[in-house]
């Protein structure tokens, strides 16, 4: 029997079977799709350049994975938060320092430190927002920062959750894509282990003494241990059937994270119609919430590709929406954004990821809801004899829900794993 058995082929569940493996102990990994990396997904063929359609930053210079990134052998080009950048918050796309300079603004750039001072009963979005008094542009702006990082409603995201999930670091500091994709660095941490790919678990049995897990083909594996990484929304879905049940704290978290819709549709145009020095156009009008400048930062001709990215309650309405709908309201909203262009008639051809459609994913990253504090604690939790638990949304010591927070919680939770079967014997 294998000693542990590793539930996913993600950052956390390559890193926790990485760890296992020098720690001496006999892995398997069991993952349903036929890929190594889960939501770091480069995608290769749309241009002669990989494209992200899962994870598009390495977040900071501090974030826990990055020797693994230069192990890899990648290299990465910085794109510097807050610099150049064009918002649109529906009176014309301006770029950053022009759109700052507007005095109706200015009430909105207090919002971070009062964000971090915020203390007592917690507040959404929404309440904060009222509460403090953020009216017109500055409310737009508070919008923004806000909301433009997670994938939740004005009601749905809490302020609490988001100062415990540390996401006011993504404001500051440099973000890097990976020139190779990013997914190179996840299918490095990965290689060579034992993986079943194709495996999609239904049944996952636990007690004391071992965990086994069925597949759809009703195969069964064995483990004296499993770490399961499987992200939040297949949990919540109810397709995996858990035997005991699961305990009522692991239950009450599902209640208080929520796994919100991400959308990403790659967009390829025979010419570019934007600002080749512009990295990111925020939105906060239209479909989509912002669209990246794929191949900002390099050198040479390039394609031209830029991704529209969308979240919370706008990427719930793109998911609905056919990928020829999608595509056509982001050539209206581009046009919109630059009115002296003519996307559609440069535009050549799309790609749609739809993470909430995806049924190994079931969504984009999670974010937790007003009052939901300390419930990626109870997901961590080691409370299910033998099988431990791995994951971005279980990440509670780095930037929670991202690539960092997945590989944190794989080594944390092999850890786990690791004394547990020592003191087993
Ligand atoms: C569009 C998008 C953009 C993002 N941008 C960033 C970013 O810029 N920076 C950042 O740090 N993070 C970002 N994230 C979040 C980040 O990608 C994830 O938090 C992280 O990759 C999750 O890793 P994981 O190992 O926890 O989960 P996953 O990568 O989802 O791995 C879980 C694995 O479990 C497998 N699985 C699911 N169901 C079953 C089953 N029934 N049986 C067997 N296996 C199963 C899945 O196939 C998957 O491989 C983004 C996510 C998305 C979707």
């Amino acid at each position: 029997m294998t000693d542990v058995l590793v539930i996913g082929a993600g950052m956390a569940g390559s890193t926790a079977a990485r760890e296992l493996a020098k720690a001496g102990l006999s892995v398997e990994i069991v993952e349903a799709r036929d890929r190594l990396g889960g939501r770091t997904f480069s995608v290769r063929g749309f241009c002669d350049h990989p494209v992200e359609g899962g994870a598009e930053f390495i977040h900071g210079e501090e974030a826990d994975h990055w020797d693994f990134a230069r192990s890899a052998g990648t290299t990465t080009r910085a794109i510097p938060q807050m610099k150049d950048m064009q918002f649109n918050i529906g009176y014309g796309t301006k770029s950053l320092p022009a759109t700052l300079m507007h005095p109706g603004i200015w009430a909105s750039f207090k919002i971070l430190s009062v964000i971090k001072r915020h203390k007592g009963a917690d507040l959404s979005a929404r309440e904060f927002i009222e509460k403090h008094g953020f009216k017109g542009r500055a409310r737009i702006m508070a919008e923004l920062t806000l909301l433009s990082h997670l994938p939740g409603g004005i009601d749905e995201v809490g302020i609490a959750g988001l100062l415990e999930d540390n996401v006011l670091k993504l404001e500051t500091g440099t973000n890097y894509r990976v020139n190779e994709g990013y997914d190179t660095v996840t299918k490095h941490i990965g290689e060579g282990l034992d993986t079943r790919f194709g495996f999609v678990i239904q049944q996952i049995r636990y007690s004391d003494d071992g965990v086994s897990v069925t597949a759809e083909s009703g195969e069964t594996i064995e483990g004296r241990a499993a770490i399961s990484t499987l992200p939040l929304g297949v949990l919540q879905s109810g397709d995996i059937e858990f035997v005991p049940g699961l305990p009522p704290s692991k239950l009450e978290a599902f209640k208080q994270i929520k796994m919100g819709p991400v959308v990403k549709i790659l967009l390829k145009f025979r010419e570019p119609f934007w600002n080749p020095k512009v990295s990111t156009l925020v939105s906060s009008e239209g479909p989509v919430t912002l669209y990246w400048n794929v191949f900002y930062g390099m050198t040479g001709e390039r394609p031209s590709v830029l991704t529209a990215y969308t979240t919370g309650p706008r990427a719930a309405a793109i998911s609905a929406m056919s990928e020829e709908e999608g595509v056509a309201a982001c050539l209206a909203d581009l046009k919109n954004l630059y009115p002296k262009s003519d996307p559609a008639s440069l535009f050549l051809e799309s790609q749609k990821i739809d993470w909430p459609q995806d049924r190994f994913a079931r969504g984009g990253y999670t974010f937790i809801l007003p009052g939901g504090t300390g419930a990626r604690a109870k997901l961590a939790a080691a409370d299910t004899g033998a099988l431990f638990w791995a994951g971005s949304a279980t990440a509670t010591t780095t930037i929670a829900a991202s690539v960092q927070g997945a590989h944190v919680s794989g080594v944390h939770a092999a850890r786990q794993a690791v004394e547990w079967l020592q003191k087993r014997g």
